[in-house]
């Protein structure tokens, strides 16, 4: 994996049909790309976005997993399961999991455990809520996201590992952070990791930006001399946006 990674996520969103014409567009776009490229698809779309993403460097990641292998887990999925059938990534923490279904800082962590156990690339997510940057604890909380998910994770275990800097108000809301508010948070996260491991670690870490990105804003916010990629939500549902970004990214 390189430094610079754009990562799509498309949420519950496509049929294993339209996920194969959607990858199918977009791969010509983004075959000269000079960044690495994943998509984060719905669990059912896995063997489709696997099966058209083959021969391609695209990467296939989950949007979810479970941290124990298998069990009486009704509805999950492991990361063993997603390893197995050729999975390489899978996004974790992301807001929409810890506002609708439940996840904390401490379930977040096991999941990171059960997925770096299993083999996979980890894209973690973090980020405060408005109420929260009105407050002025945006650091607090989002150090706090950070610290408690990599609990336990080795320096050697963090290099598969990707942070997602997510203002919750900037995901879905076309309100994007500044490039100066998300380079602000970017570079706290790399400081907190630096505190944690060691300067090298945290200067190899990839750390995202995420919250309405699109191919307008896109260059702007990858520039920033700590956003090192982004997460794309909707415009990740658009080729030729999705390859916008893609070609924005510095390298
Ligand atoms: C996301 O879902 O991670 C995201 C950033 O969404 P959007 O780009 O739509 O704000």
């Amino acid at each position: 994996m390189g430094k610079y990674v754009i990562a799509g996520n498309w949420k519950m969103n496509k049929t294993p049909a339209e996920a194969t014409a959607l990858i199918n567009e977009i791969k010509p776009l983004v075959a000269d790309a000079k960044v690495d490229v994943i998509v984060g698809v719905p669990f059912i779309d896995l063997q489709a976005a696997l099966d058209a993403t083959k021969g391609t460097k695209i990467g296939v990641a989950a949007q979810n997993c479970h941290w124990e292998k298998s069990g009486a887990f009704t509805g999950e999925i492991a990361a063993e399961m997603l390893k197995e059938m050729g999975v390489g990534y899978v996004i974790l923490g992301h807001s929409e999991r810890r506002t609708y279904f439940g996840d904390t800082n401490e379930s977040v962590q096991k999941r990171v455990r059960g997925a770096l156990d299993a083999g996979l690339t980890v894209i973690l997510c973090v980020g405060e809520y408005l109420e929260q940057r009105e407050q002025g604890i945006t650091g607090e909380i989002v150090a706090t996201q950070v610290k408690v998910a990599l609990g336990g994770v080795s320096a050697e275990e963090l290099k598969r590992v990707i942070i997602a800097y997510e203002p919750v108000w900037a995901i879905g809301t076309g309100k994007t952070a500044t490039a100066e508010q998300a380079n602000e948070v970017c570079a706290l996260i790399r400081d907190v990791v630096k505190g944690l491991y060691n300067e090298a670690a945290a200067k190899e870490l990839t750390i995202q930006y995420g919250g309405s990105m699109n191919a307008k804003n896109a260059e702007e916010l990858l520039a920033q001399s700590d956003v090192d990629g982004g997460l794309i939500g909707g415009a990740a549902l658009k080729a030729p946006d999705f390859s916008t970004i893609v070609h924005a990214a510095k390298v």
